[in-house]
C-alpha cells in the first residue's frame, strides 16, 4: 500500500463545536465575561490570589474586559509548590472529582484538581483537537499516553470518548504488545509522545512489520518538544499524518492547544484558556507575532483557576488568521523553555531533583553532569557524578552497588531509572559563569 493513500484527506472538517469559528468580537465578549467571573472566583476563594491582587491594588471590580488581564498578577510553578497540596483550590473538596499531579522543582509534585464541569470542558477541548485532525466516531484510537497521575492518558481518553470514537486505553509500555494490538484491532490513530512513537516504529521493524501497511493514518503527539524533522520521519516511516497537541497540567493537561490540518501552529482553545506572550525578563506583554514566554489564564476552570500562569514555554502567537477558518489564535511549536526543566520520555525532570537524589547518598560530591542521548527513539539519561574514592571500594561488586544506590535515590524522586557513572573528584569541567550541567545530544541523530 502506498503511504500517500492512507494520509488523512486535507480538507475542511466538520467542527464538532462552534467556538473555534466564532466571529472575533463574539469571542472577545465571551472571554471578557469569563475573565471577570474567574478573577472574582479566584479572589473570593483563594487566599494567595486575594493577597496578590490586594498587593497590586486590584479588586475583581477592576476586571471588566479581557483587556484588563494585564492588571492581574502572575502565577508561577513555585506557587503550586508553596500551597501544596490543596492551597489553590477554589472549590470545596466535596465538589472536586479528580486530582492529577506533575513534577515540581523539588521532591514534592504539584497537584491539580477538577470538578465535574472542569472534566467536561477538558473532554470538549480534546474532542475539538481530535476533530481538527479529521478524526470522527468511525475512528479507533489507541491511547498510549500513560494513565495515572500524569494528565496525558486520562486527558486523551476523555476526549476520544466525547468524540464518540473507539478508545483503546493501552497506556505506555510493552511495545511489542502495542504493535500487535494496533494491527489486530485495526487502529486508525495513535496518541503518545513523539519519542515513543519513533521507538514503536523501530520495534515494529525489528518484528518484521511495516506500520505503513496498517490502517493507522493519524498520530497525535505531544507532552514534549519535537521538530519538523521528527514529523517528516514519523509520517514517512508510518504512513501517517502527525499532529502536535499541547498542554500542561496546571491549566488542564493536553488539549490547551492543537494543530489543525494545515499543521502550521497550534490553535489555543482560547474560549477556555487565554494566551499572552511576555518578555520573560521584564514581564512586559508583547504583541502577537513576537517571541516570548507563553502565559495562560483559565477562563472557565472551577476547581483551580489559574490567573496569568507563566508556563516557561517559549513561543510566538501568530498574527495571521489560519487558512482553516478557525478564529481562535495559534502559537508556533514550543521549541524551548525559559527554565532548566528537561522532558525525558515525557517526564518532567529538573536538574535540582537530580542533585537532591545524588547528595542523599553518602560519599557523593555536588559536581555532576547530565548526559542526554537518544537510542532507538527513546531518551537515555546518564548522570556522571564525582565521588570520594574511599566510598566506592575497589571491587566490581562495591562499585556496582554504589551506582545502584545513587540510581535508586534519583529514581525515588523522578520516577525514572537512569544510568549512573561515578568519576573521580575534579574530573568534570567547572563552570566559570552560570553552570550548565546538561549535555543534550538527543537531536544530533534524527
Ligand atoms: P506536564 O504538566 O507534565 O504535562 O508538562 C507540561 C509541559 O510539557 C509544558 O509546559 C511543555 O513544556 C511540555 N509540552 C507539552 N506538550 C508539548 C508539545 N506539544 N510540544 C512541546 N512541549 C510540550
Ligand atoms: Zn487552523
Amino acid at each position: 500500500m502506498s503511504t500517500s493513500n492512507k494520509r488523512a484527506p486535507v480538507t475542511h472538517f466538520h467542527p464538532i463545536s462552534s467556538p473555534d469559528y466564532v466571529p472575533l468580537e463574539q469571542l472577545r465578549e465571551l472571554q471578557s465575561r469569563r475573565l471577570a467571573h474567574m478573577a472574582r472566583r479566584a479572589y473570593e476563594n483563594v487566599p494567595l490570589y486575594r493577597e496578590r491582587m490586594q498587593a497590586k491594588g486590584v479588586t475583581p471590580d477592576d476586571i471588566q474586559s479581557i483587556d484588563d488581564i494585564s492588571k492581574l498578577p502572575f502565577t508561577m510553578k513555585c506557587d503550586l509548590r508553596d500551597t501544596y497540596p490543596y492551597g489553590l483550590f477554589a472549590s470545596p473538596l466535596k465538589d472536586i472529582v479528580r486530582l492529577h499531579a506533575s513534577s515540581g522543582t523539588t521532591g514534592k509534585p504539584i497537584v491539580v484538581a477538577y470538578t465535574k464541569e472542569d472534566l467536561s470542558v477538558w473532554d470538549e477541548v480534546v474532542a475539538r483537537a481530535l476533530a481538527g485532525y479529521g478524526l470522527t466516531k468511525n475512528d479507533i484510537i489507541q491511547n498510549s499516553f500513560g494513565y495515572g497521575l500524569f494528565t496525558g492518558g486520562l486527558g486523551l481518553h476523555g476526549g476520544i470518548e466525547r468524540l464518540g470514537a473507539l478508545a483503546v486505553p493501552v497506556s505506555g509500555g510493552n511495545t511489542e504488545r502495542q504493535i500487535l494490538l494496533m494491527k489486530d484491532f485495526g487502529v486508525t490513530a495513535i496518541s503518545c509522545t513523539p519519542s515513543y512513537f519513533v521507538h514503536l516504529i523501530d520495534k515494529a521493524q525489528q518484528m518484521g512489520l511495516d506500520i505503513r501497511e496498517f490502517p493507522l493514518r493519524v498520530g497525535i503527539f505531544g507532552a514534549e518538544p519535537w521538530t519538523e524533522a521528527m514529523r517528516a520521519h514519523m509520517e514517512d516511516a508510518a504512513g501517517i499524518r502527525a499532529y502536535n497537541i499541547y498542554g500542561l497540567s496546571e491549566i488542564v493537561g493536553p488539549g490547551v492547544g492543537s494543530e489543525c490540518w494545515t499543521q502550521e501552529g497550534m490553535h489555543i482553545f482560547e474560549d477556555h484558556f487565554y494566551p499572552e506572550i511576555i518578555n520573560p525578563q521584564t514581564g512586559e506583554t508583547l504583541p502577537d507575532g513576537e517571541e516570548g514566554e507563553l502565559v495562560l489564564s483559565t477562563l472557565s476552570k472551577e476547581a483551580m483557576p489559574m490567573l496569568r500562569y507563566r508556563t516557561r514555554d517559549i513561543t510566538t502567537i501568530e498574527r495571521d488568521t489560519c487558512p482553516c477558518g478557525r478564529t481562535i489564535r495559534r502559537i508556533r511549536r514550543i521549541s524551548r523553555r525559559s527554565d532548566d526543566m528537561l522532558i525525558i520520555r515525557g517526564v518532567n525532570v529538573f536538574p535540582s531533583q537530580i542533585e537532591t537524589g545524588i547528595l542523599r547518598v553518602e560519599g557523593t560530591l555536588p559536581h555532576f553532569q547530565i548526559l542526554l542521548t537518544r537510542s532507538g527513539g527513546l531518551d537515555q539519561m546518564e548522570v556522571r557524578v564525582e565521588v570520594n574514592a574511599d566510598v566506592l571500594g575497589d571491587t566490581i561488586a562495591s562499585i556496582e552497588g554504589f551506582k545502584q544506590k545513587v540510581a535508586q535515590s534519583i529514581e525515588n524522586i523522578i520516577g525514572l531509572h537512569i544510568r549512573v557513572t561515578p568519576v573521580t573528584p575534579h574530573t568534570l569541567k567547572r563552570s566559570e559563569g552560570k553552570i550548565n550541567r546538561v549535555v543534550d545530544l538527543r537531536n544530533e541523530g534524527k
